[in-house]
């Protein structure tokens, strides 16, 4: 039996570095809905539209639509020996539909939630910037380019901040992240699947926890 890990925490938790580092070093694959939504919206068709239009007003896609996205992708090969989920369930009805996938696929579910005090999370996501080239997540306040506004390994490209990283859209994304998270939280809880990871702790420290509740070792 594989597992699957489902890994929550606010946007600006961290839990995207987290799902990288589990990727890199335990073979798990990361499969971030951020990331497949954001790649679908770049392409110009109905769908890609869809997802575009939920993005720039600040609000979170549908259960469908997401829904759609992580059985296709999970289907795939690299998934066989389990996969971490990244933004994915969010709500108590995404995670039923995982229940099923997870039935179907024989796999276990383990959840971790990342915690981190709001006043943290807002900052961080007001100090995010991002390469246009890379990809490559950079924080003015906590994980600065060696060069102000410059990505480290595309020295002639400026970072830029994501659309969905402006004050207004990050008071949206962080109280929509309560009110639907709060009882998926509690679902995995009461069925005992829960563990919670201190976030103002150093990354590497975040990760020996992590890798202790994956491994079991
Ligand atoms: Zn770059």
């Amino acid at each position: 039996m594989s597992k699957i890990i489902v890994l929550t925490g606010a946007p600006g938790a961290g839990k995207g570095t987290q799902a990288r580092l589990l990727q890199e070093r335990l073979g798990l694959p990361q499969i971030s809905t951020g990331d497949i939504l954001r790649a679908r919206a770049r392409r110009g068709d109905p769908l890609g539209r869809e997802i575009r239009a939920v993005q720039d007003s600040g609000k979170l896609a549908s259960n469908d639509l997401v829904g759609r996205v992580v059985r296709e992708r999970t289907a795939e090969a690299d998934c066989r020996n389990g996969y971490v989920l990244d933004g994915f369930p969010r709500t108590t009805v995404q995670a039923e539909m995982l229940e099923r996938l997870a039935a179907e696929q024989g796999n276990q579910i383990t959840a971790i939630v990342i915690d981190m005090p709001r006043e943290v999370l807002e900052k961080r996501l007001r100090g995010r910037l991002m390469c246009p080239v890379c990809g490559e997540i950079y924080n003015i306040y906590f994980q600065p380019p060696k060069v102000d506004s410059v990505c480290d390994f595309h020295p002639q490209s400026r970072l830029i901040q994501r659309t969905d990283d402006t004050p207004e859209k990050i008071r949206v994304r962080l109280q929509t992240y309560d009110q639907q998270t709060q009882p998926l939280l509690a679902y995995y809880q009461k069925t005992g699947r829960l563990k919670r990871i201190e976030g103002t702790q150093e990354p590497e420290e975040i990760y020996t926890e992590l890798r202790r509740i994956v491994t079991g070792a």
